[in-house]
C-alpha cells in the first residue's frame, strides 16, 4: 500500500487536492456532484480522497485522516469491510444488473422484514431522495389528498415538494428554497417548526381534509442533531390518526443506525410508511420504502401508484446491503457502537467543561453533533448561525491534525464499528488541541 501519514499543522497540504479541484471546476458546477462537498462553509478547497480502510480515509496528498463523515452515514461498518467487499466482488463477477428479479431480492427482503416489526413489505429504489419521492406519491395515492406537512430543519432529499426551507446544504448557503420548483408544487407543502405541537395542530386544523401525510425525520440529523421528545412524535401519530393522513418516518439516516429498527424501534411508534437509504445499501446507491401490506399493495403492479427503476435492487447493491445488514444483527453490535460514541463525546464534554468552552456534543446511537452552544436545541431557529465561524476554525485545525469532519457545522458526525478506542483517543486528543486554538488559548 502507498504510504500515507497523518498531517501535522506544519506538514498539512492540499497541493494535489487544490489542483484537482481547479480542473474539476471546469467540468462540473462548483467542481462537485453534491453542493456541500465544495467546502463553501469551511476553509480551503475540498480534499480529494482516493482510499478508505476501516475508520480512516486517505487523500491524494498522501495524508491519513480519522473519518467522522463516513460518506454521510452509510458506512456504519467503516470503509471496505472485508465481508462486504467479498460479497460485492462475487456479485459483480456474476453480473451487475439484469433488470429482472434475482434471488438477492428475497434475501434482503427476508433479512429486513424478519427483523423489523413495524413493516410488512418493502420496495427498493436507488437513493434516499427516490425513496422519499415514492413514499409521498404512495401517501397521496392512498389518501387521495395532495398536501404534505414537513418540518423546518428536516431534510428529505432534493424532492421538489420537500425542498421548501429544508436542512443542511441549504441553510449552509443561506437560501430557503431551490430555483426551478414551481410555486404550485411548493404550495402543496406546509412547513411547521419541530417540537411545536400547537403549530402542527393549527396546520392540521387549517388544512384538515387536504393533508396526505406528515413527514418527519424522527431523529432530525441534517440540520444539526435536533433530538425530539418521544411525546412530540407520539403527537404526530395521534394527529395523523385523527385527520386520516399518513405518518411518514424518513429514516434515511436513522434507519439501521440507532438500532436495526431505527428510530421507529427506538421510540416504539408505528408510522404508516418508512423510508430508508444510506446504511441499507452498505455504501452502494440504494433507497427503499416500506409499510404494511395493505399500504404497499397500492404500489404498481399490484396497485395504481406507479413507481419503477432500471437499476432498482441490482445484485451488486443488494449484495452490499445484505452483507452490511447481516453484521448489524450480531448480538451486541449497537450496544458496543453506542458505548464507544458515548465514551468519545463524554471525554470531549469533560474537556470543554473543564476549560469553560461553550460547547456540547449531543448524540444518539453512533450519531453525534459537535455544536458551539450549551443549550439543548430542538428547533432549527435555535441554532446560532454566527457560531458556525467557530466550527469553521475547528474544521481546519482538525484537518491539519488528521481528523476529518463533514464540511459544515450543520452536519452530524458518525462513528463506525471500525473506529477503535485508539482511533477515538487519537481523534479526541487532536480535537482538544484544535479547540484550544478555536477558543483562543
Ligand atoms: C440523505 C437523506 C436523504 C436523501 O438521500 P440521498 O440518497 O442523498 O438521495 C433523505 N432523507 C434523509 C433523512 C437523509 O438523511
Amino acid at each position: 500500500m502507498k504510504k500515507y501519514s497523518y498531517p501535522t499543522p506544519d506538514t498539512f497540504t492540499r497541493a494535489r487536492s487544490g489542483e484537482l479541484f481547479e480542473t474539476a471546476k471546469t467540468y462540473f458546477p462548483g467542481g462537485v456532484h453534491s453542493p456541500v462537498r465544495a467546502f463553501k462553509s469551511v476553509q480551503g478547497p475540498p480534499i480529494f480522497f482516493e482510499k478508505g480502510v476501516g475508520s480512516h480515509i486517505y487523500d491524494v496528498d498522501g495524508q491519513a485522516f480519522v473519518d467522522f463523515c463516513c460518506s454521510w452515514g452509510p458506512l456504519i461498518l467503516g470503509h471496505c469491510p472485508p465481508k462486504v467487499v467479498d460479497r460485492v466482488q462475487q456479485a459483480v463477477a456474476e453480473g451487475m444488473s439484469f433488470g429482472t428479479p434475482t434471488p438477492f431480492d428475497n434475501q434482503i427482503g427476508k433479512l429486513v422484514l424478519d427483523n423489523h416489526r413495524y413493516i410488512d413489505m418493502i420496495r427498493f429504489v436507488s437513493s434516499g431522495t427516490e425513496a422519499v419521492m415514492s413514499a409521498i406519491r404512495l401517501a397521496r395515492g392512498v389518501t387521495k389528498r395532495d398536501k404534505i406537512i414537513k418540518f423546518e430543519g428536516c431534510y428529505h432529499g432534493h424532492v421538489d415538494a420537500l425542498l421548501v426551507k429544508a436542512g443542511s446544504g441549504l441553510v449552509t448557503f443561506g437560501i430557503s428554497t431551490s430555483a426551478g420548483i414551481p410555486e404550485s408544487f411548493a404550495k402543496e407543502t406546509i412547513v411547521v417548526p419541530l417540537a411545536d405541537p400547537e403549530a402542527l395542530a393549527a396546520a392540521m386544523q387549517q388544512y384538515a381534509g387536504d393533508v396526505a401525510a406528515i413527514i418527519v425525520e424522527p431523529i432530525p440529523a441534517n440540520n444539526g442533531l435536533l433530538l425530539q421528545d418521544r411525546s412530540f412524535l407520539q403527537f404526530l401519530r395521534q394527529q395523523a390518526d385523527e385527520h386520516g393522513c399518513m405518518l411518514i418516518f424518513d429514516e434515511v439516516i436513522s434507519g439501521f443506525r440507532v438500532g436495526f429498527e431505527g428510530a421507529t424501534g427506538h421510540y416504539d411508534i408505528q408510522p404508516d410508511i418508512i423510508t430508508f437509504g444510506k446504511i441499507i445499501g452498505g455504501g452502494m446507491p440504494v433507497g427503499a420504502y416500506a409499510a404494511s401490506r395493505a399500504i404497499m399493495e397500492h404500489v404498481a403492479p399490484v396497485g395504481p401508484v406507479y413507481q419503477a427503476g432500471t437499476l432498482s435492487a441490482n445484485p451488486v447493491a443488494m449484495a452490499a446491503g445484505i452483507a452490511t445488514l447481516t453484521e448489524l444483527l450480531q448480538p451486541g453490535f449497537y450496544e458496543a457502537l453506542e458505548a464507544k460514541t458515548k465514551g468519545f463525546t463524554q471525554r470531549l464534554q469533560s474537556f470543554c467543561d473543564s476549560r469553560g468552552y461553550e460547547m456540547t456534543f449531543p448524540s444518539i446511537g453512533s450519531i453525534f453533533w459537535p455544536t458551539f452552544s450549551s443549550q439543548r436545541m430542538m428547533r432549527s431557529d435555535e441554532i446560532d448561525s454566527a457560531k458556525m465561524e467557530l466550527f469553521k476554525k475547528m474544521h481546519l485545525e482538525c484537518l491539519k491534525r488528521g481528523v476529518y469532519f463533514g464540511p459544515s457545522g450543520y452536519e452530524v458526525g458518525f462513528i463506525s464499528a471500525a473506529h477503535s478506542e485508539a482511533d477515538l483517543e487519537f481523534a479526541a486528543g487532536q480535537m482538544e488541541e484544535s479547540l484550544d486554538l478555536v477558543f483562543g488559548l
